[in-house]
């Protein structure tokens, strides 16, 4: 069947129809472990209770009205958001990247209005992964995702993954801010040193920058903490959410302090879906989870559960993984096999799992995973991993 999607997916032929908890079960009658949880969206699995309701409910009330109106939904789960974090002031938008591209903004803008209008650099990391729009295409500085879209949006400079020096020698008195992901989710679940945080918040406040940290792949519980930063002991100016914000209802977030967002007054800046009552009755919902005594403590324990057999498995089998890495249920397998292989063996034992950079498999269970869904999950790695080290072994001579 010829399909009329734009093919810029290289897509498994593979369809769901119905899902729960951590399974989803295929057209075809295949129930599958989800370990990609649509790549860190749906964070409270599949067809959650509260989800349901939440969103069933607000459907038959009001979905959108735009930002003309004052939106209670969304002002509850900015106060929450607030409460829970470094921030002061949120913007609502539909995606990662309109998060990043806002974060960007605030950044510039605060500088603007700080008069000084010359400071719109932002310094990046190799291997960051910003989002597809032209800004953060820019941010991430990924030579194979710019190609053929045209001058590359200015006012990003990218220096090597979290090496302090060249920071340092990256700052001018143009510099507007520091960009980065506590861990790198599409690089390869490569974590930044906690000591590198806080050596960068010291950097910004010295040298009067914004430190923006994107969270959209690492916020919302996956690492263990609510977000990302809060293991460093130190915070952000501004901070984007987005992924599990919505678990799989479209919903980002740009989050700031209230010296940070100053410049970000009426008509600066704005999006016609962002926060409406129905994504931001379903991103209530998420929290109302998420933010219960004891859930993030589930996630620490799954995700320390989840780490010592994945350690196991890897001195099990050298030949396929060379090392376990990441927090929370945000884990990396690095692999000496291709990392597409390992992803299709785990496919077959059913189980999703998601490709990233630096040869790694991502494992993104969702949060409400139990033992029994990592014993389960184990058990399926186990099996991709005899397999292709069965396969790895050198072919025996035949006998002459
Ligand atoms: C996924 C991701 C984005 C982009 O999000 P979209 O919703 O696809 O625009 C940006 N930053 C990070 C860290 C991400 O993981």
């Amino acid at each position: 069947m010829v399909s009329h999607l734009l093919p810029t997916y290289a897509r498994a032929d593979l369809a769901f129809e119905r899902g729960e908890g951590a399974w989803l079960t295929a057209t075809n009658g295949e129930r599958y472990l989800d370990f990609g949880s649509g790549v860190a969206v749906n964070v409270l699995g599949h067809a959650h209770p509260v989800l349901v309701e939440a969103l069933a409910d607000q459907a038959h009330k009001v979905w959108h009205v735009s930002n003309l109106f004052r939106i209670p939904e969304a002002e509850r789960l900015a106060e929450r958001l607030c409460a829970a974090s470094f921030a002061d002031l949120v913007f609502f938008c539909n995606s990662g990247a309109e998060a990043m591209e806002c974060a960007i903004k605030t950044a510039r803008k605060y500088h603007a209005v700080s008069g000084h209008p010359e400071r719109v650099d932002i310094i990046t990391y190799e291997g960051a992964f910003h989002g597809r729009t032209l800004a953060t295409l820019a941010a991430g500085g990924q030579p194979k995702y710019l190609e053929g879209f045209g001058p590359v949006a200015g006012g990003f400079v990218q220096v090597p993954f979290a090496d302090l020096e060249a920071t340092k020698k990256a700052i001018t008195d143009t510099t507007a801010a520091i960009l980065i992901e506590p861990i790198q989710g599409e690089g390869g679940v490569r974590v930044v040193p906690p000591e590198f945080l806080r050596q960068l918040r010291q950097l910004c406040d010295e040298h009067g920058l914004m430190l923006v940290f994107d969270e959209v792949q690492t916020g919302i519980g996956r690492t263990g903490d609510l977000f990302g930063y809060m293991h460093s002991g130190i915070a952000p100016d501004i901070m984007a959410l987005a992924k599990a914000l919505g678990g799989g209802f479209p919903i980002g977030a740009c989050l700031a302090t209230a010296e940070a967002g100053k410049g970000m007054t009426v008509g600066t800046h704005g999006s016609t879906f962002g926060g409406n009552p129905l994504a931001t009755r379903v991103g209530n919902a998420v929290l109302d989870v998420v933010l219960a005594p004891g859930f993030l403590e589930h996630t620490r324990r799954m995700s320390l559960l989840l780490k010592q057999r994945l350690a196991e498995l890897k001195d099990r089998f050298p030949a396929v993984i060379a090392d376990v890495r990441g927090e929370g249920l945000l884990l990396g397998l690095v692999c000496v096999v291709p990392n597409g292989e390992l992803v299709t063996a785990l496919r077959n034992e059913k189980m999703l799992a998601i490709a990233a950079g630096d040869n790694v498999v991502r494992l993104l269970p969702p949060l409400i995973i139990d033992e029994a869904g990592i014993a389960d999950g184990i058990a399926m790695i186990e099996r991709a991993c005899e397999k292709l080290s069965h396969a790895a072994q050198p072919a025996v001579p035949a006998a002459v």
